[in-house]
């Protein structure tokens, strides 16, 4: 018997979510952001399922790079984060690389050891501008400059690059001014231009562009909870356990560390095998959903918590048995509710999944 606590990542659905990203921008090209072990859902699995349609994948750094290299994925694949040092830049060549080149100390290391390198591929490089995020990239004033400095190296540079810092909020003016400083930049210097992240994919159909980067929303989790996606979203995993304990307890009682949680009526108390040493929340307050398979609904957590396990209220639901099948987010319970209840988001949630769930993939 296996500890029932299991990550389903369904491949086929986000396959469809990378085929809405493209419908929302029919134009563009789709860079698959598969960072982070792709939202904690396997990068490499993703990337396999993918491979047939992605027109590039995005990650943060080259271990991740090349740790799909080496499961023969031979996409395009750039490194937003750019590179880090020297060493990286032979390697980048070798496994045809793309970084992100964002800081002035970058462009010093390519002209200091790209003329020692033997490799005879050209690097290719996006450029990246710092349009209002204020974390990386060339600030406006700067940005002639550093493509002036690119154009003199052995390097193809193959567009311009920016990030939107507020592209989730629908009404807030700021994603136009960072899109129109870029595209002015992109004009410019006739380069093509890569700026569109799940939010922008989503809402913000003037700033597709040639290039769309789109992350979350490949994993089925809206970044605009509160308004209505243009496209059908499905959830790329589901986080199930089961109730491995049902007990019934008398008013006044105290449930989990600190009894923060205590029975108002004669309640019967169910424990499933899902903790925060699993990736679940322990910000999670109670009252956060946790759907039943058995019952088609959700019944609410209760009390804190713990490394291995967490509690729910199974008042409602007299027939609950150990060995039900809890769904702690997924198609019938969307990620964001649970996060909103955390206090967090449904990046945090996904990336924070821990090895000790086994995935099992489903195509
Ligand atoms: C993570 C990331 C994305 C994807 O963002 P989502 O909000 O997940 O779509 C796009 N571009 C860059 C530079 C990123 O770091």
């Amino acid at each position: 018997m296996a500890r029932p606590a299991q990550a389903h990542i369904d491949l086929d659905a986000i396959l469809a979510n990378y085929r809405a990203a493209k419908v929302c921008a029919p134009q563009a090209r789709a860079m698959a952001i598969i960072k982070a072990n792709a939202y904690g859902h396997g990068a490499v699995a993703v990337a396999h399922a993918l491979a047939e349609q992605a027109d590039a994948f995005g990650v943060a750094c080259i271990e991740e790079a090349l740790e799909l290299r080496a499961a023969g994925i031979k996409q395009p694949i750039c490194l937003l984060e750019g590179f880090f040092s020297a060493e990286e830049i032979p390697l980048m060549l070798q496994h045809q690389l793309i970084p992100a080149i964002h800081h002035a100390a970058q462009l010093a290391l390519l002209a200091q050891y790209l003329p020692l390198c033997t490799q005879k591929t050209q690097l290719k490089v996006w450029l990246k501008l710092d349009s209002g995020m204020h974390r990386l990239g060339f600030a406006p004033e700067d940005i002639a400059n550093a493509y002036q400095d690119l154009t003199a190296l052995p390097v193809q540079v193959l567009g311009l690059m920016t990030h939107f810092a507020r592209a989730d909020e629908l009404t807030c003016p700021y994603t136009q001014t960072q899109w129109q400083l870029t595209q002015q930049w992109a004009q410019s210097l006739n380069l093509a231009l890569c700026c569109a992240n799940s939010p922008a994919t989503l809402a913000w159909p003037s700033t597709h562009a040639d290039w769309i980067r789109p992350g979350i929303m490949l994993y089925g989790a809206t970044p605009i909870p509160e308004a209505q996606t243009p496209v059908q979203l499905r959830a790329g995993m589901r986080l199930i356990s089961q109730l491995i304990s049902v007990r019934d307890l008398a008013a006044g009682e105290g449930v989990g560390y600190g009894q923060t949680f205590v029975t108002s009526q004669p309640s019967r108390i169910g424990v499933v095998a899902m903790g925060y040493a699993d990736g679940y929340p322990r910000h999670a307050p109670s009252g956060t959903p946790v759907y039943l398979e058995k019952l088609g609904a959700c019944v609410p957590l209760i009390g804190r918590v713990s490394m291995d396990m967490l509690a729910v209220d199974l008042s409602t639901y007299a027939q609950a048995q150990v060995g039900d099948t809890v769904e702690l987010w997924g198609p019938h319970l969307p990620i964001n509710q649970v996060a909103e209840a955390a206090q967090s988001i449904a990046y945090e949630l996904l990336t924070k999944v821990t090895a000790r769930v086994p995935r099992y993939y489903h195509y």
